[in-house]
């Protein structure tokens, strides 16, 4: 099956875009840039590509509208970037769909490092499953958790968090999300509560498998699940 290595980037600073661009082809990839959002969704729906790089900010067509348009349409990976760190909460509170975010100013090194890892997730699975050391199995009837076929010992609440995170892979979540998702009638939950459920789920997800971390921490804005 010949791999599609297309990426798109909707943005209109143009030296960014280049700068983009110019990693991104370095890691195989293949680039096209669109400079404004008017024609955006058209195009993206037409080309097809593997991911989606999109600015929030665009004359013609803002980002928020057009990862609307597209995800009606496609489920093609969207990583959506924003100029401001506070703008991703209220982002991920519209349930866009996109599938990461960037807050500039970041490095290319690190955009390449996420549409890697999305696209990895992406590629169908080969091989038997049972080969892989970091399996996550999550049984809500039992509350139990395996990781490559070995318990790991969760409290009630930290399976829920985890679970939360697992059910959409690579979605990020804020703090105030997973409040709700995971202690909806819970008032004297505060965010830190989240961040020391999820150190003690790495700590002990961390004790079965040597160094696995299935737990990324989006900076400013909360966690997603990576594996
Ligand atoms: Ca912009």
């Amino acid at each position: 099956m010949e791999m599609n290595n297309k990426i798109l980037i909707v943005e209109d600073e143009a030296s960014l875009a280049e700068i983009l661009k110019q990693y991104l082809e370095q890691a195989g990839y293949e680039v096209e840039i669109l400079s404004e959002g008017r024609h955006a969704v058209e195009r993206i729906l037409d080309v097809g590509p593997a991911l989606v790089v999109l600015d929030l900010m665009l004359p013609g067509k803002d980002g928020l509208t057009i990862c609307r348009e597209v995800r009606a349409k496609s489920e093609v990976p969207i990583i959506m970037e924003t100029a401001k760190v506070e703008e991703i909460d209220r982002l991920l509170g519209l349930e866009l769909g996109a599938d990461d975010y960037l807050c500039k100013p970041f490095s290319p090194r690190e955009l390449v490092a996420r549409v890697r890892a999305i696209l990895r997730r992406s590629l169908p699975k080969d091989g038997p499953e049972s080969v892989d050391p970091h399996r996550l199995e999550l049984d809500s009837d039992t509350w139990k958790v395996q990781v490559g076929g070995q318990p790991v010992d969760l409290t009630r609440r930290e399976f829920q968090l985890l679970e939360a995170l697992h059910r959409r892979p690579g979605r990020v979540f804020s703090r105030a999300q997973l409040l709700d998702l995971v202690f909806p009638d819970d008032a004297a939950v505060i965010d830190r509560t989240i961040d020391s459920h999820i150190k003690n789920i790495r700590q002990k997800v961390k004790s079965v498998t040597g160094d696995w971390d299935p737990i990324r921490s989006v900076y400013g804005v909360g966690y997603a699940f990576e594996a």
